[in-house]
């Protein structure tokens, strides 16, 4: 059957998105969408762009919606690339800059639709190992290289890494291409665009799926160098002259100047993240320091796998990785209030109850 299909499509491996069950009443802490609908000023936008334009194809530039990110910091709409959410981003950015001779390195544990795009693409790749307490380290990525990709915060994880350890990347590294994924990085990481005016192979990609609530309108951007830019102009006219349309594209263009609501939802997102962590470390997880909408959680002595499936039972949902060195992890998003309160209680009455055929000290690395 398979005989139809292009050779090079039959040994691909495709990336697995968190589910998205049409179950009632779910808690749904397992894709980082965020809890908090989005600005009403772009929900109006949307409604308003619904109209008989809808008939029109959209500005195949996005030229609006490039002028308030360029004018959001300090920068021109050469330096500015929109995409159909930053997934479609980063599959330009690897056909367009990563492809070389050397292998592009990312982090051994890390947003796992990287080695997707390498082996969609035929990329050379090399994952470099966290350390032991699952940071990044940049001296790792000072070597010789076809690119380097850093989520930061990196996913799952929800470290950091600050602007002056990446500006010490940026100038151990030149020759190739670096881009940073700022998927996360509105829940308190730091950007670094503002050091794309100094250097020309920084390529900085965020979304507005998270810390904009709009993970269904499909909007991400990217930042960096114009020849960098019109790399990815290339590959993108050579793919979809129209990867937004025109909802996304006011609503987007909306969201980014409703700053007030983007402030209110984030701190919210931030303070929620702190008290879940408290109440998780109290119930016998060991919780990494995050600086993204998750936490990244292991606990003392019960089975990552079997908690998550006893809180699916319950009606919450969390994501599971069953890969070397985290499957004992859980990654779980921030809700609100009362969801994160919905999970502590859950796990409170899983812990106290339930018969654990594998309660055995959970701290070995495996
Ligand atoms: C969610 C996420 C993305 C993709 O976001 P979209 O804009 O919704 O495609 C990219 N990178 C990381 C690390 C993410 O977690």
């Amino acid at each position: 059957m398979n005989d139809l299909w292009s050779e090079c499509i039959r040994g691909l491996e495709p990336y697995t998105p968190g589910e998205q069950p049409a179950i009632p009443h779910l808690i749904k802490l397992n894709t980082n969408e965020n809890p908090y609908p989005p600005s009403p000023v772009a929900l109006a936008a949307i409604r308003q762009a619904a109209n008989e334009d809808l008939r029109l194809y959209p500005d195949p530039e996005g030229r609006e919606l490039k002028q308030v990110i360029a004018d959001m910091h300090g920068l021109s709409p050469e330096h500015v690339f929109v995409g159909n959410g930053s997934d479609e981003i980063l599959a330009h950015t690897f056909l367009a800059l990563l492809k070389h001779r050397r292998p592009v390195l990312f982090p051994d544990i890390s947003y796992s639709f990287y080695p997707v795009y390498c082996g969609l693409y035929g990329i050379e790749c090399s994952a470099v190992p966290l350390d032991a307490d699952l940071q990044v380290h940049i001296e790792d990525y000072l070597r010789p290289n076809g690119g380097v990709v850093l989520p930061n915060p990196n996913a799952p994880t929800g470290s950091v890494v600050g602007r002056g350890e990446m500006k010490r990347l940026l100038e151990g590294t030149d020759g190739s291409v670096v881009v940073v994924d700022e998927a996360y990085v509105d829940f308190g990481g730091e950007t670094v665009i503002p050091l794309v005016a100094d250097f020309p192979n920084l390529l900085v990609i965020q979304t507005l799926s998270k810390s904009r609530s709009l993970a269904g309108l499909r909007i991400g951007f990217a930042v960096g160098h114009p020849s960098l830019i019109d790399a990815l102009n290339l590959v993108k006219s050579c793919f979809n002259s129209y990867p937004l349309d025109r909802l996304a594209l006011k609503g987007a263009v909306a969201a980014l100047r409703d700053q007030d609501y983007f402030d209110r939802t984030r701190k919210q997102v931030m303070a929620s993240r702190e008290w879940l962590a408290h109440e998780l470390c109290s119930l016998g997880f060991y919780v990494l320091p995050s600086q993204a909408n998750f936490l990244f959680a292991r606990h003392e002595l019960r089975d990552a796998a079997t908690l998550q499936e006893l809180l699916r039972e319950r009606n919450i949902l969390v994501r599971h990785f069953a890969k070397p060195r985290i499957n004992q992890f859980l990654r779980i998003s921030v809700g609100t209030d009362a969801q994160c309160q919905s999970l502590v209680d859950a796990l409170r009455e899983i812990l106290a109850t339930t018969y654990f055929a594998d309660a055995v000290p959970n701290n070995a690395e495996s």
